[in-house]
């Protein structure tokens, strides 16, 4: 992790270094985008090690930007993504504080929480046709980042099944957005590092879809 945070919301001046120096409005933007989420993650734990989960939010952010990814709205939008969907906070907030562009992201990667676990799992897949670019990065760090947490400190409460069923179902994510990425964004370098780094983990982790459907191993997730 490339920086510890205590629930506090103490900014690392050395973040976004290269990103957005030349721009203080699009500083100011980001250190925002800290500030909020720090705040309205100040009462969740990561499931793996207990520790602050906005550690997640900042590695997403992390991630695209050794990705390359220097549009602000999306280093705002995955430092927010997890917000609406685990905490109290609305759309129109993120839309009033960040703007129109930042809220379409962070819709575009919240899971409707009124539709069954499983159904969340298959809606990932299908919504992977619809939404921006900016938001099939944010997915790709996303995965990328609880790919690497659980497989390093695997949950306490996660069977070996469960950790197979989560790294099928997030290959079948992956292999959807590489397939968008491929006709329609060939010219973002962005894509190709995430999709790169997230195939190494898949190799990595030796799990393959072998004799059951997809749907079989989202069973296996029991969630
Ligand atoms: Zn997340």
């Amino acid at each position: 992790m490339f920086f510890c945070l205590n629930y506090s919301p103490r900014i690392n001046l050395n973040l976004f270094k290269g990103v957005v120096s030349p721009n203080k409005m699009d500083y100011r933007k980001l250190t925002e985008a800290m500030r909020f989420a720090v705040y309205k993650h100040r009462l969740q734990k990561r499931k793996n090690d207990n520790a602050a989960y906005i550690i997640h939010p900042f590695g997403v952010e992390e991630k695209l930007e050794k990705a390359g990814v220097k549009d602000v709205d999306i280093l705002c939008a995955a430092i927010l993504h997890d917000t609406v969907e685990d905490t109290e906070t609305t759309l129109e907030e993120i839309e009033s504080q960040f703007g129109e562009n930042v809220r379409e992201m962070v819709n575009d990667v919240t899971d409707d929480k009124s539709l069954p676990k499983h159904e969340r799992k298959l809606r990932q897949i299908e919504k992977v046709d619809f939404i921006a670019e900016g938001s099939l990065l944010i997915k790709l760090a996303d995965k990328l980042d609880n790919l690497q947490d659980i497989l390093e400190y695997p949950p306490i409460n996660w069977n070996n099944e469960r950790v197979s069923g989560y790294i099928i179902w997030s290959r079948a994510v992956t292999e959807k957005i590489r397939n968008r990425a491929h006709f329609h964004f060939q010219n973002n370098h962005c894509f190709s590092y995430l999709l790169g780094e997230l195939e190494k983990i898949y190799e990595k982790s030796g799990v393959s879809q072998s004799g059951m459907t997809l749907e079989k191993y989202i069973e296996m997730m029991k969630i």
